[in-house]
């Protein structure tokens, strides 16, 4: 996102000032409208959040959450991209997968997937002591 140009118009008299012209040269008003002209540029991915719990109980189990915003090369169309991978299970590791377009107000689901794995063994083998 770049700020092409910013122009500011008296309230009053709707002149064009410049940026330091207060009060209006014209009318001597010193209220003004600012209009900010946004030029979008291709935004390949401009958010990423990622958190990350952990049970803190039990070394090796977490739960992480990230989610990408990035704009669909496709459609053109914000989208937000969430990945989760729940390890917090000691039997399975599940992997949800979802990517959201948003077409208006509302964000569409283009593609939602979970996928269970069995989970590698995290248990720390009993060691145990002889004699
Ligand atoms: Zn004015």
């Amino acid at each position: 996102m770049v700020v092409e140009s910013i122009e500011y118009i008296c309230k009053n008299c709707n002149k064009e000032l410049k940026e330091d012209e207060i009060p209006c040269m014209n009318c001597n008003s010193s209220s003004r409208k600012i209009s900010i002209v946004i030029k979008e540029t291709l935004v390949i991915s401009d958010f990423i959040s990622r958190a990350r719990t952990k049970n803190p109980n039990i070394s090796g189990h977490t739960y992480e959450i990230t989610n990408k915003m990035k704009t669909s090369g496709e459609t053109q169309l914000p989208t937000k991209e969430t990945m989760i991978i729940d390890r917090t299970s000691n039997d399975i590791t599940i992997k949800h997968h979802i990517v959201m377009e948003k077409e208006g107000d509302d964000w569409i689901t283009k593609h939602d997937e979970i996928v269970e794995f069995n989970a590698k063994i995290r248990q720390k083998k009993n060691q145990q002591n002889e004699g």
